[in-house]
């Protein structure tokens, strides 16, 4: 068997016509986790797993679309499904406003462990390993291993943090989800990063597939192009497109 990853939803920001906010399924024959829940992947997830079959949701920080079907999750959970005990991994302050939205314990439907800086957590035969990014609030990338497999994930990040940060031992990445949310026009405005700075740091960080994410509407190919360019990643780079799946 192998490790694998569907796109659940790539656009950055806010969804587009025909793609959710980020939302990706992790799977091995095993194990199944969802990583980032922005609106309108609870819809797409289905398309793949049931919600009652899902082992863990992990999610990156506390921006609203890499969150927000949290709270509609629960009502699926709770009031529907009549399902508990989910393990919801993400920061302290995530967890804050999703109370403060649902107006009440998110247990016992939804099981959330506090993870920051530098926390490892097992789910299954998945480990996963935190790194805070570059970005204005908490927000953590992630290192996903199993089946002798290694997928990277940026989250949100500005060019202040790599990859490599989550690679002590050099390994590198066999894929990398690498979020190219800017226009060139843009470079080092937010902390977020263009196509070049996803594509450079990518390489540095010796992710072998690329994978681009978090992207504005119609600028896929683009944001793939300059990523890959020789000045950048150097080599072919594939886009987030929505349902598809990869191979780690
Ligand atoms: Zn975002
Ligand atoms: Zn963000």
């Amino acid at each position: 068997m192998t490790l694998t990853v569907t796109v659940l939803g790539s656009s950055g920001t806010f969804a587009h016509a025909g793609n959710a906010c980020s939302g990706y399924l992790v799977r091995t024959a095993e194990t199944t986790v969802w990583v980032d829940a922005g609106p309108g992947t609870l819809g797409a997830l289905q398309e793949h797993v049931a919600l009652t079959d899902l082992d863990a949701l992990v999610l990156s920080h506390e921006h609203p679309d890499h969150w927000l079907e949290v709270p509609v999750l629960r009502n699926g959970l709770k009031y529907v499904l009549h399902h508990q005990g989910l393990r919801v991994l993400g920061t302290a302050s995530t967890r804050a406003i999703a109370e403060q939205l649902v107006g009440s314990e998110l247990a016992p439907e939804l099981l959330w462990e506090v993870v920051a800086d530098g926390s490892e957590a097992q789910v299954g035969d998945l480990h996963v390993r935190f790194s805070a990014t570059d970005h204005p609030v908490e927000t953590l990338a992630m290192r996903i291993t199993g089946e002798g497999r290694v997928l990277g994930y940026t989250a949100d990040t500005g060019v202040g943090w790599s990859l490599a940060e989550l690679d002590p031992d050099g390994r590198g990445f066999d894929l990398a989800l690498c979020e190219a949310t800017l226009d060139p026009s843009e470079e080092d405005e937010v902390q977020h990063l263009s196509g070049r700075q996803a594509g450079a740091m990518a390489r540095a960080a010796g992710v072998r597939r690329l994978v681009v994410t978090h992207l504005m509407a119609g600028t896929a190919q683009r944001r793939a192009a300059e990523a890959g360019a020789p000045d950048a990643f150097a080599g072919p780079v594939e886009v987030a497109e929505p349902g598809r799946t990869f191979e780690v």
